[in-house]
């Protein structure tokens, strides 16, 4: 509990009013156009199933040798997680026009997010010519979205054409 100060005496407080300095008033920033790129999101197999049919939404799979055993999703393209690096560019390319990039591995714990954020931090730091504006991750990966009866792709065109079932 504070005691309020005892200034009866009128002389203890020496600072005038007028003599307080004026406060420099905060800018508020304005970044009209999106936080975009500012980090890694997620997205649910089910958001996922509604974004699929738009052509401004890529799919990025990021399994290395699996994705030629198991499955794919239908119309995503294959960049392996091992030597990813090298094809950023390659990548940054191949999705200059696309407006939101999902990326995945088998469970998206890992290499999904990992290169997520790799892309992310190219895209950053090389200003690449790119309409990307979002780079999520999608939630479970490859195994939750099969495992959610959700369709999937067993075609070898790389990138896949999205048409076969
Ligand atoms: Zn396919």
């Amino acid at each position: 509990m504070c005691k309020p100060r005892q200034t009866k005496r009128g002389q203890e407080s020496p600072l005038s009013p007028s003599s307080s300095p004026a406060r420099p008033r905060p800018r508020t920033p304005r970044r009209p156009e999106a936080m975009a790129r500012k980090g890694v999101s997620y997205v649910t197999a089910a958001q996922l199933v509604s974004m699929v049919s738009d052509p401004r939404v890529a799919i990025i799979d990021v399994r290395d040798e699996e994705r030629i055993c198991d499955a794919h999703i239908a119309g995503s393209h294959h960049y392996a997680s091992d030597g990813f690096a090298d094809r950023l560019p390659e990548i940054a390319e191949a999705t200059r026009a696309k407006d939101t990039l999902v990326f995945h591995c088998a469970l998206s714990q890992v290499r999904g997010p990992s290169c997520a954020r790799m892309f992310l931090d190219y895209l950053s730091e090389a200003k690449e010519e790119s309409a990307v504006k979002s780079i999520t991750v999608l939630e479970r990966g490859f195994n939750g979205w099969e495992l959610s009866g959700k369709a999937v792709c067993r075609c070898k065109d790389a990138p896949c054409k999205g048409v076969c079932s």
